[in-house]
C-alpha cells in the first residue's frame, strides 16, 4: 500500500525535511500470533487531517525522540506512517472489537488520537488524556497517512455522514482541542481574548462564541490569520509585532494589555487563550486578564519560560489551566452536539473559512506532490487529504 511516512535515520534530522509518499506493507489482524489483535480493526481512510504537529515532523521542529525512540521498539524497517486525524471505513474487525465494541465492517469512524492504557491512575479516574502510557497515533505507532491502519477499538468515534460533512468530520480530532479548551472554565457571558489565531485558535473563536462568549478579541502576527479571526465572528482583532518589543524577548506587549482592557470595560477579559506558544504572548496573555480571570494554555514550545511579574498571578487571583489532547470521550461528545446544532452553523464556517471551500486545501492522497504539498501546508490553516 501506499503511505506517508518519515523515512529517514535519526542523524539525518536536522539537515532533511518533508515526509516520503512510498509503498510499505499492509498492516493485517492476526491474532492467532497475537492476541492483542482481538481488539483491533483495519480502517481504511477516506479523508485525512494534516496536523500542526505532522508540520512539526515535516519541518523537524517536534516529536524527533518520541518517533525515533518508538521506532526501536517496533518491527518497522520503512520508517514511521504519520497522520492521527482521519474519517475512515472499517474493513476488517477483531473478534473482541467485534463482541465487545459491537464494529462491523464498513462503519464510519473518527479515532482519538492519543492511544490510553486503561490501567494507569489518570485512566482509572476518568482522565485518560493524560495517561501515564499513552501513545500518539502517527507517531508513536503507525498513523492514517496510508490506505490501511490498525487502530485500537477502543480509541474509535463512529462518525454519521448525514450528521457530519465528510471533510470536517476527519479534523474532529483537532477541533476537540478548541472544544477541550473552551470546556476548562464557563464561557457563557464572558469576554475573551484567544492569543495566537492558527488552526486551534481560530477553532477556539468558533467554539467559543457557539458556547457563549460575548466579546472575542484574536490577537496574531500575522494577518492572514486575522482576516480568518475577523471572518469567523472575533469582535476584534489586534496584530502584534511577532518579534520582541523594547528588546525584551518575554515582556507583555502593552499596547495590546491597553487595547483589550479598553475593549472590556477597563478591566481586561474574562478568560484568555494562549494558543501561540510564544513566551511574550503568555506575558501578554496574563497581564490582559481582569483580576479572578483565567488563562487557558494550549500553545507550547521547548525549553525555559520567563513570567514576567508572576506575584500578579496570585495577588489578582488569576487562574491557569493547562489544556493537553481531548477528555476521551466527554469532549468527543460535546463537539457532536455543537457540530450537529444548527444555531451555529460550525461546520460551514469551518468549511468555508478555515478550509476555504476546499479550494486548495483538500488535496488528492494518491496525487501527493511533495512540494505542492508543503506550499499547501505553509498557506492554509488546515489541509485535509482526500483517498479517493
Ligand atoms: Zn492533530
Ligand atoms: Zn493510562
Amino acid at each position: 500500500m501506499k503511505a506517508l511516512v518519515l523515512d529517514i535515520k535519526p542523524e539525518e534530522w536536522e539537515r532533511t525535511k518533508g515526509m516520503s509518499f512510498i509503498e510499505v506493507p499492509e498492516p493485517k489482524l492476526e491474532e492467532s500470533k497475537n492476541t492483542a489483535d482481538g481488539s483491533k480493526v483495519i480502517v481504511k481512510p477516506l479523508y485525512t487531517g494534516f496536523c500542526g504537529s505532522d508540520k512539526g515532523v515535516w519541518f523537524r521542529h517536534a516529536f524527533k525522540d518520541l518517533i525515533f525512540d518508538s521506532l526501536e521498539q517496533s518491527e518497522n524497517e520503512f520508517g514511521r506512517i504519520c497522520g492521527h486525524e482521519l474519517l475512515g471505513e472499517i474493513v476488517e474487525v477483531g473478534s473482541y472489537a467485534s463482541k465487545v465494541y459491537g464494529y462491523r465492517v464498513g462503519d464510519l469512524v473518527s479515532t482519538e488520537s492519543h492511544i490510553f492504557c486503561g490501567q494507569c491512575h489518570q485512566c482509572k479516574i476518568g482522565d485518560a488524556h493524560v495517561c501515564s502510557n499513552h501513545l500518539i497515533i502517527g507517531i508513536s505507532t503507525d498513523g492514517c497517512f496510508a490506505d490501511y491502519v490498525k487502530l485500537p477499538a477502543k480509541e474509535l468515534w463512529r462518525t454519521n455522514l448525514d450528521e457530519i460533512r465528510p471533510e470536517v468530520a476527519a479534523i474532529q480530532e483537532p477541533l476537540g482541542n478548541a472544544v477541550h479548551a473552551c470546556s476548562r472554565v464557563d464561557l457563557r457571558g464572558r469576554t475573551l481574548a484567544v492569543f495566537g489565531c492558527g488552526t486551534i485558535g481560530l477553532f477556539t473563536i468558533l467554539m467559543a462564541r457557539a458556547m457563549g462568549a460575548t466579546t472575542i478579541i484574536g490577537v496574531d502576527p500575522n494577518e492572514k490569520n486575522l482576516k480568518l479571526a475577523g471572518e469567523l465572528g472575533a469582535d476584534e482583532v489586534l496584530r502584534v509585532p511577532g518579534e520582541s518589543v523594547h528588546g525584551v524577548e518575554h515582556a507583555p506587549d502593552l499596547e495590546v494589555v491597553e487595547a483589550i482592557r479598553r475593549r472590556c470595560f477597563g478591566e481586561g477579559v474574562d478568560v484568555a487563550f494562549e494558543m501561540s506558544g510564544s513566551n511574550q504572548a503568555l506575558n501578554t496573555a496574563i497581564a490582559s486578564t481582569r483580576a479572578g480571570g483565567d488563562i487557558i494554555l494550549f500553545g507550547l514550545s521547548a525549553g525555559d519560560y520567563t513570567v514576567t511579574n508572576f506575584q500578579e498571578i496570585i495577588l489578582y487571583g488569576k487562574s491557569m489551566h493547562s489544556v493537553v489532547g481531548r477528555k476521551v470521550f466527554q469532549t468527543w461528545y460535546t463537539m457532536r452536539n455543537l457540530l450537529t446544532s444548527k444555531e451555529h452553523n460550525l461546520q460551514d464556517r469551518i468549511y468555508d473559512v478555515i478550509l476555504n471551500k476546499g479550494d486548495g486545501t483538500v488535496m488528492p492522497f494518491h496525487q501527493f506532490n511533495r512540494d505542492a504539498f508543503e506550499q499547501a501546508i505553509q498557506e492554509y490553516p488546515k489541509i485535509v487529504l482526500k483517498y479517493r
